[in-house]
């Protein structure tokens, strides 16, 4: 059975590491906010004090983090003043490979994979769709990107922690893929909230309007399981007065990774760039840390 290190026990990670220890894998976990280490330690992990100790014996290393540099600054160092400071990949074994489901830059990506792959480590970036329900499910889908050799090793490993796995293409493109899918996700919610407010404005009941747009063209994965209108369906954020879910703070911060990817390859991208301004303002009127399907607020007529 192969040895797991994994680092970042937040909102999402805390899940994945559980149910990588239900699934019987052995795992050593690392943050750097000791709580979230005792609490997956109380769960049967194997807690570690350093970076650096949590590698000792691993096979796979899974980082779920808040960004890029995070990611960069555990795996390769340089941000401290001690020149010993390279990072786990300094004192990982040969063989082993390393896993990151973080929401980075695609370009972070490639360039992580790269510095890997000269040190002789594989490399996949693996980011999710599912949200906390569905890391802590076990329901994640999995996009990944890297060699297929890679992605064959460790996809068991996934399976532990998600029910849908896709391999996207060479390394990066799993970050491609998963920002191009949740920019249409905002693009979808505006435009759902925009039709349904439009209809509520001329008088018609938002359910009604629903289910007529959920049987015609306009149908879409908004409407059919997470509809922006207070009311219309029950156990979603709309009808929770936005809680839960998936914050604007995170859909900006995908937003942003988009049009990033965008600039690349001078991609043409007008309704991502126009949600993209949306959820901004969403964000500075105070709504952050509400689900993103309150954009639907913001088209409201006070
Ligand atoms: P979070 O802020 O809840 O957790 C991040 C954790 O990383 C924190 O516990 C922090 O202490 C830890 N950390 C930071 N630097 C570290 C380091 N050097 N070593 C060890 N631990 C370190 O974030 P989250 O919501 O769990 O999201 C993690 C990633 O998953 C992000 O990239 C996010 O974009 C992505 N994501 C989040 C969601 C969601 O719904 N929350 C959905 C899909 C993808």
């Amino acid at each position: 059975m192969k040895h797991i290190a994994f680092f970042g026990l937040g909102n999402m990670g805390a899940g994945m590491a559980a149910n990588l220890l239900s699934a019987g894998y052995s795992v050593t976990v690392y943050d750097l906010v000791a709580s979230q280490v005792a609490a997956l330690v109380a769960k049967g992990a194997k807690g570690a004090t350093t970076p650096i100790d949590a590698v000792s014996d691993a096979d796979v290393i899974i980082s779920m983090l808040p960004a890029g540099r995070h990611v960069k600054q555990l795996y390769f160092g340089g941000q401290s003043q001690d020149t010993n400071d390279a990072g786990i990949s300094a004192h990982t074994k040969q063989g082993a490979v390393f896993i990151d489901c973080s929401t980075i830059e695609a370009e972070d990506a490639r360039d992580i994979s790269q510095q890997l792959h000269d040190l002789g480590f594989a490399f996949a970036d693996a980011p999710v769709s599912g949200g906390v329900a569905g890391a802590a499910a076990g329901t994640l889908t999995f996009i990944v990107g890297g060699e297929k050799s890679a992605v064959d090793t460790i996809t068991p490993i996934l399976e532990a922690m998600g029910k849908n796995i896709f391999h996207a293409g060479d390394a990066g493109a799993g970050q491609v893929a998963k920002i191009c899918n949740n920019m249409l996700l905002a693009v979808l919610m505006a435009g759902t909230s925009e039709a349904l407010q439009l209809a509520i404005d001329n008088g018609i009941d938002a359910t009604v309007m629903s289910e007529i747009m959920k049987k015609s063209s306009g149908n879409n994965w908004t409407l059919q399981t997470y509809n922006p209108c207070p009311g219309v369906m029950e156990s979603v954020p709309s009808s929770n007065q936005y809680q839960g879910g998936f914050m604007v703070d995170l859909m900006n911060k995908d937003l942003g990774l988009a049009m990033a990817t965008a600039s690349t390859h001078q991609s043409v991208v007008p309704m991502g760039a126009l949600a993209k301004s949306l959820y901004q303002l969403h964000a500075l009127n105070g709504n952050g840390k509400k689900d993103f399907s309150s954009i639907f607020e913001a088209l409201q007529q006070k």
